[in-house]
């Protein structure tokens, strides 16, 4: 078994285009490897999820130069998925790759463990993928978005056989997963197979949430690359911070964007590889690659480090739950999922956008994207056993009565059916 160690994950820096200087006047990007096979990636990853949108698809032309842009300056890990865009993203980063870009950049995509009933499918939709993606090969491939009981799935229908298979046989060449479950099920996932790599959510108000920081260093120590999603919480750490925040952020010995702060804070880790971020305007791009050449890892000082603390516990007051997402209440017995329950009521609380946040608590909490079982907030029986499990001390059977009567209101089958046709389309 690899062992993690800092010097595997040395930093490199290379010049854009030709060399020549770019938009982002000359800065030159950061590099990791990835300790198991040596790969070189940047640490700004494309991230395909939030490409923009007009008139209810892909802006293919303005998502192509963005892309093309951040290769041509240093990029080189582009991040898609199956069910990005309602399948539409695949093909189209098919066809900009072709434009000679393939071979300058290492393409990941994700196997919908959700969608997946029988071994054939999955070689059916790799080879659905290798197709759409118009290559023979994809260099990072993942089980996407996997829970406890959606591994236990796939674990019986053959996973573990179909990875060995579609390495051997050159379609894939690294495999990994993306995860949003418990540190256990993170852990015991990690062990069961020789990964070489991993994607996590990580962010300063996720430190022990889902894998959490324990899960990061666990993941490195087992000499996984690990790729961080979420460092701003889908925007909500830049969007519209909140005034108290923003009065810390503005008068900080150091000036930074709200998104600078959070991108700095995750890659200050040496256990990331790399971070991908979701963008979709030029002046996001131009910002994230404006700082990617300072970002070395260990280089924030004690005093920016406390301050991000003290803007995390700033968030923490004004957000509707104050849940940490540690998971030390569960299991409840009556299978309601408190930390997903919560974490959705508070992104309410930083975007603002009550139709995501419905369909995201449909998606979860009613088991669409987490192998059927559901967990609302309307199954507690206020029988008080989480209570004293708590450290933050939070009156759980009471928070989830207001969620479940935010969330779940006669509106709430429209929201599931939405979720179904978001998560699980797979077309054939
Ligand atoms: S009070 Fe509610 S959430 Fe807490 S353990 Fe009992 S049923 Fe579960
Ligand atoms: S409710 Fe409390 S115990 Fe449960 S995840 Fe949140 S902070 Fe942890």
């Amino acid at each position: 078994m690899a062992t993690y160690n800092y010097f595997n994950n040395l930093i490199f820096k290379a010049k854009g285009k030709n060399g020549k200087r770019g938009k982002s006047g000359g800065k030159r990007i950061l590099y990791r490897r990835v300790p198991k096979n040596g790969d070189k990636l940047s640490i700004l990853g494309f991230g395909c999820m939030r490409l923009p949108v007009k008139e209810g698809k892909l802006d293919v032309e303005k998502a192509r130069d963005l892309i093309l842009h951040s290769i041509d300056h240093g990029v080189n890990y582009i991040d898609t998925a199956w069910t990005y865009h309602l399948g539409e993203n695949e093909p189209f980063l098919g066809q900009i790759l072709a434009e000679g870009y393939r071979e300058k950049v290492k393409l990941a995509t994700k196997l919908p463990s959700w969608s997946i009933e029988k071994r054939e499918d999955m070689d059916r939709i790799l080879n659905f993928q290798l197709e759409r993606l118009r290559t023979d090969h994809i260099d990072y491939y993942l089980v996407h978005a996997l829970v406890g009981t959606l591994w236990d799935k796939m674990e019986k229908l053959g996973i573990l056989d179909f990875l060995d298979k579609t390495k051997a046989e050159g379609r894939i060449v690294n495999a990994g997963f993306s995860f949003h479950g418990s540190i256990e099920d993170f852990k015991r996932i990690v062990d069961t197979y020789p990964w070489e790599f991993c994607q996590i959510q990580y962010n300063f108000l996720d430190r022990k949430n889902q894998a959490g920081i324990e899960g990061l260093r666990y993941a490195a120590s087992k000499g996984l690359g690990v790729i961080v999603m979420g460092p701003m919480r889908g925007g909500k750490l830049t969007g519209s911070v909140p005034p108290e925040v923003e009065k810390i952020w503005r008068e900080a010995p150091v000036k930074r964007t709200p998104a600078e702060w959070a991108l700095r804070w995750v890659w200050n880790h040496p256990e990331v590889t790399v971070v991908l971020s979701g963008m979709n305007e030029y002046s996001q791009i131009e910002e994230n690659l404006r700082i990617t050449d300072e970002a070395y890892t260990n280089s924030l000082n004690e005093i920016e480090l406390q301050l991000v603390d003290i803007v995390e516990q700033k968030y923490r007051k004004l957000m509707n739950t104050g849940c940490t997402g540690c998971g030390y209440c569960l299991p409840c017995p009556s299978g309601v999922d408190i930390p997903i329950c919560f974490e959705v009521y508070d992104n309410l609380y930083l975007s603002r956008n009550e139709n995501e946040g419905k369909l995201i608590y449909a998606a979860k909490a009613g088991g669409i994207i987490r192998g059927d079982i559901l967990g609302y907030a309307s199954q507690c029986v206020q029988c008080g056993q989480c209570l004293e499990k708590c450290p933050q001390h939070l009156n759980i059977p009471d928070l989830l009565k207001t969620i479940a009567e935010k969330f779940e209101g006669s509106d709430l089958e429209i929201w599931e059916a939405a979720a179904k046709e978001t998560f699980r389309k797979v077309k054939s």
